[in-house]
């Protein structure tokens, strides 16, 4: 089955679901994979956690989610580098293929967001020797251009591509679909990806979309390429999950088991890679 391809991002049940339930529905459904956000592993427990993705046979497909590391003055900068060393070590105990890792936002009164850019490059900088002894990943994630004020001011992946070409070893890159679907160079970037592509998102654009945080659509509802960009994922060479992740008020008011049913449905109709 198709679905043995399929991660849960716990995002996408956060309303429904306890990690707990949600990572044994993700079992009962045949996914493979889920990945947690850092509030429900810290509500059950980080060592709880990893024994209930390793009871249910559950891989964690990613840690959402650090990076953030712009802020106001050097003891704000430290302190979110902090943060982001505890996520690494929270990531080695749950067994986590990478970390998430978000640009952030402005901090607050600034208009400088190459300054934030360039706070983003050095925080990366400054986890990572401590991500590799723990042999975690980061992902780092572009986000939409919409959120680039307040919480992603790296937004397309040729910014971190070329990160990931300034940092080296242990960084790699979460292609989410919501977030780079429109980029016009988005086949040349993810082909320049090649190998780095570490972690692959998946839910759709919908038109209108009536808020920009929490109405992402179900695969097939809205206008993105799922197949094409799911094609060019894998010809660079990506052969991990596919990871759902849908925030949505329409869809957290649903059954959980609606949603996970409905995902793996239209990922077997809608996300076949075409063969080339
Ligand atoms: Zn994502």
């Amino acid at each position: 089955m198709s679905t043995r391809n399929l991660s849960l991002n716990l995002g996408t049940v956060r309303r429904q679901w306890s990690l707990r339930e949600a990572v044994e529905a993700c079992a009962r459904h045949g996914y493979a994979g889920a990945a947690p956000w850092r509030d429900q592993v810290a509500e059950t427990g980080v060592a709880e956690a990893a024994r209930i993705f390793k009871a249910n046979g559950i891989r964690v497909t990613g840690y959402c989610r650090g990076g953030m590391f712009a802020a106001l003055d050097e003891p704000g900068r430290l302190a979110a580098i902090d943060e982001n060393r505890r996520m690494v070590d929270e990531a080695a105990a749950l067994g986590a293929e990478c970390i998430v890792m978000i640009g952030g936002g402005l901090p607050e009164g600034s208009r400088d967001i190459a300054a934030a850019r360039r706070m983003f490059a050095d925080g990366v900088a400054a986890v990572l020797p401590h991500a590799r002894a723990c042999g975690v990943a980061l992902a780092l994630e572009p986000l939409h251009p919409m959120y680039a004020a307040d919480r992603g001011c790296i937004s397309t992946l040729a910014e971190v591509n070329d990160l990931c070409d300034a940092l080296g070893d242990g960084v790699g890159i979460a292609v989410d679909v919501y977030h780079v679907w429109w980029d016009p160079d988005l086949a040349g970037q993810i082909a320049r990806a090649g190998g780095r592509i570490i972690a692959h998102h998946i839910c759709d654009w919908l038109v209108p979309t009536r808020h920009l945080l929490t109405d992402r659509g179900m695969m097939g509802d809205g206008v993105i390429d799922l197949a094409g960009i799911r094609a060019m994922v894998e010809r660079a060479g990506y052969r991990g999950l596919q990871e759902v992740e849908i925030f949505s008020e329409d869809w957290w008011n649903r059954p959980g088991d609606e949603v996970l049913t409905t995902a793996r449905e239209r990922f077997d109709s809608l996300c076949q890679a075409p063969r080339s």
